[in-house]
């Protein structure tokens, strides 16, 4: 299938777990940018309120690997271990068919490999904690996560942060407003025709 005759950009945005991209992404759809959110596949468990089909598609771990097998993911990374996160090909067609631009939370492996495909129709933004320390705070804010949890996700920044560089875009989440306004400026600058 050939996504060049298809119509729509693609923002793609990644993050150390606990940086703040959750919270940035909430405030920029609340502000009416025309971009709706690719709903991922994964295989971990929900936590807090998250609903199948709005947060992620949650899945078995069965279930992934046949869809994986059809060929049904445009791309898909074991983000951490034992914990599939995928894009469905559904997702991008389902969307560029209402006529919004697609939005992307993806760790940065997954980024750089819609950046790949997509090259200039993507734009790619790291969102950067202030400091590991700072990040391990939130997390530990946020409670949702047990301490394993927290430790396995703080592992991988270091391996994520060094990425930052070949992103198009790098936003430091220090001060929440001042991010989100950044956020804001550099999507829609992006979008506009
Ligand atoms: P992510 O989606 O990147 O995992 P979240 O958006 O869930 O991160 O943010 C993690 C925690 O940090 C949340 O409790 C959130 O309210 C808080 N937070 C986000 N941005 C800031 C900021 N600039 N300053 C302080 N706390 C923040
Ligand atoms: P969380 O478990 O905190 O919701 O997400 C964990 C990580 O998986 C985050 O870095 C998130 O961006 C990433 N992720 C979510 N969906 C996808 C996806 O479809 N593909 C890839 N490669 N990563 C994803």
């Amino acid at each position: 299938m050939s996504y060049n005759n298809m119509e729509g950009k693609l923002v793609i945005i990644s993050a150390p777990s606990g940086a703040g991209k959750s919270t940035l992404i909430d405030n920029l759809l609340k502000r009416g940018v025309n971009l709706e959110f690719s709903v991922s596949a994964t295989t971990r468990k929900p936590r807090g309120e998250e609903v199948n089909g709005r947060e992620y598609y949650f899945m078995t771990e069965e279930e992934f690997s046949k869809r994986v097998d059809n060929g049904d993911f445009i791309e898909w990374e074991e983000v951490y271990a034992n914990h599939m996160y995928g894009t469905l090909k559904t997702e991008l067609h389902r969307i560029w068919k209402t006529g919004n631009h697609v939005l992307f939370d993806i760790d940065v492996k997954g980024a750089m490999n819609l950046k790949n495909i997509f090259g200039a129709r993507a734009i790619s933004i790291f969102i950067m904690p202030p400091s590991i320390a700072e990040l391990e705070r939130r997390l530990i804010g946020r409670g949702t996560d047990n301490a394993d949890k927290i430790k396995m996700r703080v592992e991988k920044v270091v391996e994520e942060m060094n990425l930052a560089d070949r992103f198009d875009e790098i936003i430091v989440n220090k001060d929440l407003d001042e991010a989100c306004e950044k956020l804001y400026q550099v999507v829609t600058n992006f979008l506009s025709p």
